[in-house]
């Protein structure tokens, strides 16, 4: 028998900005989404399972990822109710769900909370630099340390665990039988997913903002190989110095014309934006001016003299991997790749 929690919207309302006493459930927003199909409808049942606060069976859905808030559903409520903004804010409390630290919830639902994470590690970042007498070449080569050292880690302790979380409540825990071989042929739509976010395209008038996200996806990951692995901050290599001013440009232009969307509030997936949203954009924005400008100061052997510029850049890495990644926006990514794989093997 479902349990029925009533206080969930209340939950809920705390991630987002839903009215849903205005919603009087005419289904237009429905009929508007076109990336809603008989099979998979939404976003009225995810209003109507909010309303009746069928809890278990929201955590059981993959609905909340297959809408790409392009805005559409919002524009055309009769209600002002703002539908696509409760998908939003379902993938919000989603993620609080998956999230066996529980930090992801306490950040989301409070700023305060998140200001404070971001300070404790600026201060540790602050007073391993002074430890070591602000000594450049040990900066330096404890950042590169670090930045192989956390991606491993908060993939392993928090990313993994969470999406086996996820997995144990869309598929395992409502019993959906699926068999390994379907596991194996299907994982393509993962990789596939996360590459590409090709369902976007799906979106009415949504061809520009996917090829900026797409860009942007490519280039993040790929700034990160090369500053990872290739080594960008101290290689010889003249291609592979051009390349890394290549992807953190492309990665702080584009994610600029994203800040300034919010801002401007031009586009309907701007005009609500909660803290987790200007974290996410304003630390990508400066994650990929300021490894720009580092390699650019190396390049005018001026870094030494400013060694502010790359302990800045150490403190928006270490707050984006330690912060950001694990606990906010960034792992929408993650988990919308999987939901894209658990529904086909759900189907
Ligand atoms: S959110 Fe708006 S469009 Fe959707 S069912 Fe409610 S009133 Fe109708
Ligand atoms: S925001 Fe767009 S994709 Fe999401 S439910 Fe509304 S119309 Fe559908």
């Amino acid at each position: 028998m479902a349990v029925i929690r009533p206080e969930l919207r209340q939950d809920i309302r705390k991630y987002g900005n839903f009215d849903f006493a205005a919603c009087y459930n005419c289904g237009n927003c429905t009929a508007t989404c076109s990336l809603s199909t008989p099979e998979s409808s939404f976003p009225r049942e995810m209003v109507r399972y909010t309303t009746l606060g069928l809890e278990e069976d929201l955590k059981a859905s993959l609905k909340p990822w297959e809408c790409y808030y392009c805005g559409e559903c919002t524009a055309q409520c009769p209600r002002e109710a703002d539908p696509g903004e409760l998908m939003m804010s379902l993938r919000r409390w989603l993620m609080a769900q998956y999230d066996w630290t529980g930090l992801s919830g306490l950040l989301y639902k409070s700023m305060g909370m998140t200001w404070a994470a971001m300070m404790v590690v600026f201060a540790v970042v602050f007073f391993f630099a002074y430890s070591v007498g602000f000594h450049l070449e040990t900066l330096l080569h404890v950042g590169h340390l670090f930045e192989r050292i956390a991606i491993g880690t908060v993939g392993v302790v928090i990313l993994m665990p969470n999406v086996i979380r996820m997995w144990y409540f869309t598929i395992l825990k409502p019993k959906i039988p699926v068999s390994f071989k379907k596991y194996v042929t299907s994982i393509g739509t993962l990789f596939v997913h996360m590459f590409t976010q090709k369902r976007a395209l799906g979106c009415d008038d949504n061809q520009l903002r996917w090829l900026e996200h797409f860009l942007l996806v490519i280039a993040y990951l790929s700034l990160l190989f090369t500053t990872v692995f290739l080594n960008w901050f101290s290689t010889e290599s003249l291609f592979i110095h051009v390349l890394g001013y290549v992807l953190s440009g492309i990665v702080f232009i584009v994610t600029a014309d994203f800040v300034f969307s919010r801002i401007r509030k031009n586009k309907a997936v701007a005009k609500q934006s909660q803290p987790s949203d200007w974290f996410f954009v304003v630390w990508l924005f400066l994650m990929g001016l300021t490894s720009f400008l580092v390699r650019f100061f190396i390049d005018l052997d001026l870094l030494e003299t400013n060694k502010w510029l790359y302990l800045l850049h150490f403190t928006v890495l270490a707050q984006w991997a330690v912060i950001i990644v694990p606990f906010g926006k960034w792992s929408h990514f993650l988990y919308r790749s999987f939901a894209m794989y658990f529904d086909k093997l759900k189907r």
